[in-house]
């Protein structure tokens, strides 16, 4: 705050003693007065008493500032803005005292504006819930913000959202909802302690990386809502949804454990998005849906068109409850070929679901409504039983013995007692451990449990290969990749399609298979498509192939062709 401003403050504050402050002393309640950006200026003696402050220690300081475990502050910078748009605001909020518990009080705001309609100072007065109610409201209907974060609630920006629409003719401002991903994992593995910890450290990333003037609130659960003002258009919001995403990638430091998170977020724009704060959150909210569809951690802007996609997905995952009865799943094979003789050393197994009205869909139209549902467990099983069972018919007519390789997803990995499962499916089967081989994600390390670790210790000693896939996109800490029993390493398909343009590409990619050779692992390459790339990743090393250059993922009679020769 500039100097002057200050001062006029303080001449203000003088003035106010006189009246307002008298005034507002018969309401017995605690006073705090603030300048525009939340310094205080002033506190009665009812506020020192309840607080545990002298005038000394606080005066001066800014309001917005005085962090505890509630994040109160948080909401207060967010409070004054609103208060531009509006004079006077109340709720129930909670105030640090000064041994750092909160203590929650009913709370008037008012803004004191000077002649030309500007705010100089705002009038903070807290009285102390008696009873349960506050006059005239209950309290369970009135608070504004939420405990955890410190954040307005979905309630409070549900208001601020039409106080900004409401007094400003043109407003040009985005919603972006943003939704974290698999935080439902991070609370079955780690505990709802470190869930609940990840939410208040995003709450806190969120409202230092957007820009001045935006009013971040938690929805609930692990949404949040984002309101950005003077947005001059979609690439503005789609600027700050890139960078929220980029920030939150960073992972958190919880006493020396790396924690990791990502979001999806769906952007509306007003109007074309929604003119009402009903339709702008709820479009914002399927556009963010779209983006789970996708695959996570992405932004998408709201089209009008994506309600008629919500619709289609709600009957998806209706009907993908029913596919298992009606059988509508089979399995595609894809080779994996080796680098120096060329035969098969390994195949892969990818789901598809051929549905009766929308043909034949691709792993990415449905895998995550599977996980979102929990059917990924019996759909997963599914697969394992029926690749199992295509190996052991191979092998029985002859075809030489590779192993078969099956995508685990990460809830699948955390289910109960899956070792078992899969050790009975190969006892049922006749077919060898080594025969069947699981892909795993780096999804799947991060969850770094207990569980995890005996479920890791009860593969191994079933003698079940496991590969890491899609290896280069998540975060496998060098640390993970030592400590549980990898075969084989398989590096993501995007470092192979950059393969041709970028020397800087290629140099992560000799890294990568320098490390997974130096880690004793097999590296296989995914996504291979020109003989240029095959040739570059010969040179570099790596030891097996898999893309299009050698076959598509095929039904398992042609793949029965390629065993054969
Ligand atoms: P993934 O395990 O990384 O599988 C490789 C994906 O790359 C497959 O996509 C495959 O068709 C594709 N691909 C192979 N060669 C090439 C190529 O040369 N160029 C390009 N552009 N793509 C290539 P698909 O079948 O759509 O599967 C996508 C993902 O779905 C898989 O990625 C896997 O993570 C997941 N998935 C597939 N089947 C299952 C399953 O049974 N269970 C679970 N949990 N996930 C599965
Ligand atoms: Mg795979
Ligand atoms: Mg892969």
């Amino acid at each position: 705050m500039g100097g002057s401003t200050k001062l006029n403050a303080v001449k203000m504050l003088k003035i106010n003693k006189l009246t307002s402050l008298t005034s507002l002393k018969q309401e017995m309640g605690g006073i705090i007065i603030i300048d525009p950006q939340g310094i205080i200026l002033s506190v009665n003696e009812i506020f020192c008493a309840k607080s545990g402050y002298l005038p000394g220690e606080i005066i001066g300081r800014n309001l917005c500032q005085l962090e505890t475990k509630g994040f109160t502050g948080i909401f207060f910078r967010i409070l004054l803005r609103y208060l531009q748009e509006t004079e006077r605001w109340q709720g129930e909020i909670w105030i640090p005292h000064k041994k750092g518990s909160l203590c929650r009080y009913w709370v008037t705001v008012s803004a004191l504006k000077d002649v030309k309609g500007e705010t100089i100072q705002f009038t903070v007065i807290l009285k102390q819930k008696s009873g349960q109610h506050f006059p005239g409201r209950k309290s369970s209907s009135v608070s504004n913000y939420d405990c955890l974060t410190g954040l307005p609630n979905r309630l409070f920006f549900h208001e601020h959202l039409q106080a900004v629409l409401k007094t400003r003719k043109n407003p040009d401002i985005a919603v972006l909802f943003l939704d974290l991903d698999r935080l439902k994992t991070i609370n079955d593995t780690l505990g709802y302690g470190i869930g609940d910890l990840i939410l208040q450290l995003v709450a806190k990333r969120l409202v230092r990386n957007v820009p001045e003037g935006s009013t971040v609130a938690r929805m609930g659960g692990d949404e949040f809502i984002i309101l950005l003002e003077k947005v001059a258009g979609t690439t503005d919001a789609v600027n700050v949804a890139q960078k929220l995403l980029k920030e939150l990638a960073t992972p958190f430091n919880n006493k020396g454990q790396e924690l990791f998170i990502s979001a999806s977020i769906g952007i509306t724009l007003f109007p074309t998005g929604g003119s009402d704060p009903e339709n702008l959150i709820k479009n914002a909210e399927t556009a963010m849906d779209r983006v789970k569809q996708r695959g996570r951690n992405r932004y998408q802007v709201y089209m009008p068109a994506m309600n008629a996609m919500a619709l289609e997905n709600l009957k998806l995952s209706t009907d993908l409850r029913r596919a298992l009865e009606r059988d509508e799943f089979l399995l595609h094979y894809q080779p994996q070929i080796d680098m120096d003789t060329g035969s098969v050393i390994g195949i892969e197994t990818l789901l598809r679901w051929q549905h009766p009205d929308l043909g034949l869909i691709y792993p990415d139209g449905f895998i995550s409504i599977a996980e979102e549902t929990g059917l990924i467990i019996p759909i997963g099983e599914w697969v394992l039983r029926a690749a199992v069972s295509q190996n052991k018919a191979w092998q029985d007519s002859g075809l030489p013995r590779v192993p078969i390789a099956v995508n685990i997803s990460a809830r699948q990995f955390q289910q109960q007692n899956l070792p078992g499962t899969i050790a009975s499916i190969l006892k049922g089967n006749g077919l060898r451990p080594e025969c069947l081989e699981l892909e795993i994600t780096e999804t799947v390390t991060m969850q770094d449990t207990e569980y995890t670790i005996e479920t890791f210790r009860r593969l191994k000693e079933m003698r079940i290969p496991i590969s890491i896939d899609d290896f280069g996109t998540g975060y496998c800490s060098l640390t993970y990749l030592r400590k549980y029993p990898f075969n084989k390493l398989k590096i993501d398909k995007t470092f192979i399609r950059d393969i041709d343009n970028s020397r800087h590409e290629n140099a992560i990619l000799k890294a990568i298979i320098g490390l997974g050779h130096s880690l004793d692992l097999k590296v296989i390459a995914e996504g291979v498509e020109t003989s240029e790339q095959m040739e570059l990743l010969h040179r570099y090393g790596c030891n097996g192939v898999q893309g299009y250059l050698f076959g598509k993922p095929m039904p398992a009679e042609e793949l029965a062709r390629i065993l054969k020769n």
